[in-house]
């Protein structure tokens, strides 16, 4: 009996994941709870590892919050960009829905933080950035991914948000090493030139880059850079989570 409730539930649960059945946005992408059209159940999403307290600059979790909102590496060298935005923590359950999303191209639960990413942020922020710019991923992994997980995110969140999604002006060059594995020091060596943008002219006066996880730091540090020294005035970064 059990064996059968098991397979079934099994069964269940791949039928939902794989959007076939139509119910991938009405169900929690965790537990198969109703949950409306962003894809998390209210219990799941407030469960999510909150970033509440965190730095302005880089997202940092604080552990104890400071009069500037600077984490201390923020506070010896403040990276490129003005403000940066992530409302999670990357731990449990948000790794295994990023990772379930963006190696496994299972699509829901990368929506379903978009869509609550949206939900959470509208209103909140400072200034509204003119427009989104996806994260561009190194041309050498399109191929094998098969999709770029910053443009989809970055499209959803725009939809969500009405902000415009500008995707051709940021491009990065192929052949740079992965960032894996790689401390910040590395990671900041590698991706020096590793972007560049494609027109100086017409350039909106503020934008957000939009990532899915900030590790380091460096990416986003190098990529905010590259679009300030084009002449953009206000840079900031927006991503689903934050490696504590
Ligand atoms: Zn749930
Ligand atoms: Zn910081």
């Amino acid at each position: 009996m059990i064996r059968i409730a098991r397979t079934l539930s099994t069964w269940a649960t791949r039928w939902v994941n794989s959007g076939r059945c139509g119910l991938h946005l009405s169900r929690c992408v965790l537990c198969l709870a109703r949950a409306g059209r962003t894809g998390l159940c209210e219990p799941c999403l407030q469960d999510l590892p909150a970033n509440h307290t965190a730095c302005e600059r880089c997202a940092l979790p604080l552990t104890a919050p400071n009069p500037q909102r600077l984490c201390s590496a923020c506070l010896l060298r403040s990276p490129a960009q003005d403000f940066c935005l992530t409302p999670w923590r990357y731990e449990f359950p948000i790794d295994q829905m990023i990772r379930r999303y963006k190696y496994d191209g299972w699509r829901a639960p990368g929506r379903a933080l978009a869509l609550n990413w949206a939900d959470q942020v509208t209103g909140t922020l400072p200034e509204i950035p003119q427009a989104l710019i996806p994260a561009p991923i190194a041309p050498e992994r399109l191929p094998e991914r098969g999709f770029s997980q910053t443009a989809e995110i970055a499209d959803w969140i725009s939809r969500e948000t009405g902000t415009p999604l500008e995707t051709g002006l940021l491009q990065r060059h192929p052949g740079y090493q992965p960032q894996a594995g790689l401390d910040r020091g590395k990671r900041r060596r590698n991706l020096q030139g590793a972007f560049y943008v494609t027109t100086r002219t017409g350039m909106p006066e503020h934008v957000a880059i939009v990532e899915d996880v900030i590790t380091t730091g460096a990416s986003g540090d190098a990529m905010a850079a590259c679009l300030r020294e084009a002449g953009i005035r206000r840079v900031d970064l927006w991503a689903l989570a934050r490696t504590p």
